[in-house]
């Protein structure tokens, strides 16, 4: 696919940017497709508003598909190396008492990758991927529209009023996408529960077990795992109906997090927090939206992926999974309309090669919302429904919970499914894929 302009026009706030693809949000989905893209000789752009990489200082669990897509990406060995693989799964009452636990190895398809991998870590790896130039930072995007210039090319319209034109935009601008909003997507609804999560820093080196140590309480849940031998990510969940506290001063987030870790009979829990600095502290509503078809997930040649397709509460720890499968298989699909297509233009002139490339394009991310909507709808309901029973708060539903739901989810057999999705390498690479994609 041809580059009509690559170079900037314009003056002042009127600067005018031709690319060919545009993809709005540099966080973990967002950057993970720029590598992706790349990979593949599809040269993208990618418009995040923040300056610089940005994650907050905390982890992220990634499990056997998301190690997966940083296999196809050429990276998952890096992240092998540095964190702590997970062995075993516990989850205990407030009390502490022990409800069930699993050794993940002998679940279906071990051994398996389960790692808490640091966020910034996996920005900067992604970044480090992508020719200079790549992330245009300080790049808020506030309205998208069709161009009057050309059929076929969508333009955004930045905070300072640069306009970016192209035939391909990819909104991986999170849970508030304004690229979702401007497709005619609902805004995710916040589920009444909030988050704080933080990462703890042992210098010297903890004692910590490689286990995830899972507490259920009343209509509160808490867990906490090694990252590495010197770092341990922890989170606490309670039930919440207020938002908007964007604001509050980490250190009052801090007082809030241990005052209210006192819930759980948990001497690590309470040594993490005390040891996690305010810079390594994030506090947030719980999000999600189910969609009902995929009717709204593209318009044109714009499309929504990771959280702002299908924002999903964080109780498989899969959201992030789900976005770096997304980067994967958009690619694949973009590669087969743009670099396999015939040759229009040759033949029958720019116009009509513009026509046909717009065409593709489109079927394209059509075939992509369809190919993803099964597994992505499916993961979004059942972490839905496990943080509700999680986080209920009533006495009988935490009976259920504890002694029917708990050895119910603890199964051998199942535990390891939502992660058993391989994605196939991408295309021009020599390794395929052998494992066949059956549940989601
Ligand atoms: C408490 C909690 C725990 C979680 N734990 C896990 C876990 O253990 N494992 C897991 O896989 N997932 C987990 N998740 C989910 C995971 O964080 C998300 O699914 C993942 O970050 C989605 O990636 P994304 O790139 O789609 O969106 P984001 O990471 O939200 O990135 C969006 C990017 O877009 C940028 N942006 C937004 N608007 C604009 C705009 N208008 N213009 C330009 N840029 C814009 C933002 O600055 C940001 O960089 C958790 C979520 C929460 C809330």
């Amino acid at each position: 696919m041809e580059n009509k302009d690559d170079h900037p026009h314009g003056n002042g706030n009127g600067i005018h940017h031709d690319e060919n693809i545009v993809i709005v949000g540099g966080g973990i989905g967002g950057l993970a497709c720029a590598v992706a893209l790349h990979k593949v000789g599809l040269k993208a752009v990618v418009l995040e508003q923040a300056n610089t990489l940005r994650s907050g200082g905390i982890s992220i669990t990634l499990w056997a598909n998301a190690f997966r897509v940083l296999d196809v990406l050429g990276v998952g060995e890096k992240f092998r190396t540095m964190y702590t693989n997970i062995q075993e799964w516990k989850i205990m009452n407030a009390s502490a008492k022990p409800l069930g636990k699993l050794v993940l190895a002998e679940c279906e398809g071990g051994p398996h990758d389960v790692r808490a991998v640091e966020r910034q870590v996996l920005l900067e790896t992604f970044a480090g991927e992508l020719p200079e130039g790549t992330i245009r930072f300080n790049s808020r995007v506030t309205g998208i529209k069709q161009s009057e210039r050309q059929t076929g090319l969508t333009e955004v319209e930045l905070q300072d009023g640069t306009v970016y034109s192209a035939k391909v935009i990819i909104g991986f601008d999170g849970q508030k996408s304004v690229v979702g909003s401007w497709m005619g997507l609902e805004n995710a609804q916040a589920v009444g529960q909030v988050a704080i999560r933080g990462m703890a820093m042992i210098p010297n080196g903890h004692k910590l077990e490689p286990n995830v140590n899972y507490f259920l309480g009343k209509g509160t849940s808490s867990a906490f795992l090694p990252v590495n031998t010197t770092k341990a990510y922890w989170f606490i969940i309670k039930n919440q109906s207020e938002t908007g506290f964007g604001d509050t001063p980490p250190e009052q987030v801090k007082e809030e997090a241990l005052q209210f870790s006192k819930t759980f009979q948990s001497p690590d829990l309470h040594f993490l927090i005390n040891n996690t600095s305010v810079e390594n502290l994030w506090k947030g509503s719980i999000r999600h939206r189910l969609n009902k078809t995929t009717d709204h997930l593209v318009k044109g040649n714009v499309t929504v992926a990771g959280d702002a397709c299908h924002p999903t509460a964080p109780y498989m720890g899969q959201g992030g999974g789900m976005a770096l499968e997304d980067a994967i298989i958009l690619t694949q699909k973009l590669y087969h309309a743009l670099r396999e297509a015939p040759d229009t233009a040759g033949s029958q002139g720019a116009e009509v090669a513009g026509e046909a490339d717009e065409e593709r394009i489109h079927q394209a991310l059509v075939e992509f919302q369809h190919e993803r909507y099964s597994r992505t709808y499916s993961i979004t309901l059942k972490s839905h429904q496990i943080g509700q029973a999680n986080n209920s708060g009533w006495a009988v539903m935490d009976f259920y919970r504890d002694w029917f739901l708990v050895k119910k989810s603890l199964n051998k057999e199942t535990f390891m499914l939502p992660a058993q999705f391989y994605v196939e390498e991408l295309p021009g690479n020599s390794i395929v894929s052998s494992v066949k994609n059956t549940l989601y």
